[in-house]
């Protein structure tokens, strides 16, 4: 059953199981996280592995609850779409992620770009106005900030995401595809989307050591991608197998925990000393 939309009023139900009711509970507190500031950014180092260097890093967004700690943004934020809140919280992510990277600036690092996800119901023409936003309201160069989409933008019809689309590369910013191989993508819309990056999925990079499949899959896309000059992100590396692996058959980027977990900002500073993963 839909409850009461814009409404704070919860009515029993004699019916809510548990999980329902716990359900409840984190809706009222999720409304209530961003004016608390419970909302933080992490980020997690992406590195370039001719240089050893972190050349770039995604936000990565957490909610510390006053009672139950940390919670995932993979329980909240599909929340928050829900209730129609990921708009303020994909903005306030966008906005915290640009005041950030400008905070690094005077540091002596390699880091390039500042990657944020992009919920797919973030995703229309309003977004090229928050972008532009909190770039002048930050001074962030708009070349520095990475927008990290999902394919299930990219292969929706009509005119609208591709117009988006060059609406934010008119303000300069970097698009990216995240999660790739894993939405129904036609490969086509690689080729017609104004796209600098892809971002290979976690599912591809575990077993590309072991097995053939994985191994011929994740070597087409890398090849696909250096052929159509985009660059190339592996997501999820954990052992220095895959890395071995996915090396040979020419990634250059690399982000998981091999290298590094997503960090909160103040332990950043560290793994951004150029060479650090030389
Ligand atoms: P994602 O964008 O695909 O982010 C990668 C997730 O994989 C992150 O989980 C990261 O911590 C985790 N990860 C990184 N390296 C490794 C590794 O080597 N092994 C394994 N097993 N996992 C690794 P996280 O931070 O829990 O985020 C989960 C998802 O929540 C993200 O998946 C993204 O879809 C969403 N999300 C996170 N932050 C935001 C945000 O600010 N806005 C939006 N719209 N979505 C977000
Ligand atoms: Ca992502
Ligand atoms: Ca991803
Ligand atoms: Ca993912």
């Amino acid at each position: 059953a839909k409850r009461g939309g814009k409404s704070n009023c919860v009515f029993y139900n004699p019916d809510m199981d548990a999980a329902g009711i716990d359900r409840l509970e984190l809706e009222t507190d999720l409304r209530r996280a961003l004016e608390r500031k419970e909302l933080q950014l992490y980020y997690q180092p992406q590195v370039d592995s001719r240089s050893g260097s972190v050349v770039g890093v995604e936000s990565l967004v957490r909610w510390l609850h006053p009672q139950r700690g940390m919670v995932s943004p993979a329980v909240f934020i599909p929340l928050a779409e829900e209730m129609g809140l990921i708009g303020d919280i994909g903005n306030w992510c966008l906005h915290q992620a640009c005041v950030d990277m400008v905070s690094l600036k005077g540091i002596d690092t390699d880091l390039s770009k500042v990657a944020v996800n992009i919920s797919a119901l973030q995703f229309d023409p309003r977004l090229i106005e928050q972008v532009d936003d909190a770039l002048a309201r930050t001074g962030l160069d708009p070349r520095s900030l990475s927008l990290e989409l999902t394919e299930g933008i990219a292969v929706e019809s009509g005119d609208q995401p591709l117009n988006t689309m060059h609406g934010l590369k008119g303000l300069g910013v970097q698009l990216s595809i995240d999660d790739f191989g894993t939405g129904y993508s036609s490969l086509g819309y690689l080729s017609r989307f104004p796209l600098d990056e892809l971002k290979i999925d976690r599912s591809f990079v575990d077993g590309v050591e072991r097995e053939n499949q994985q191994a011929a899959l994740v070597a087409a896309i890398i090849a696909m991608s250096n052929n159509l000059g985009l660059e190339v992100v592996a997501e999820g590396v954990e052992t220095s197998e895959q890395f071995r692996h996915l090396t040979g058959q020419g990634a250059r980027i690399f982000q998981g925990y091999l290298f590094s977990k997503p960090l909160p900002l103040e332990e950043l500073h560290e793994v951004l000393r150029p060479g650090r993963f030389a």
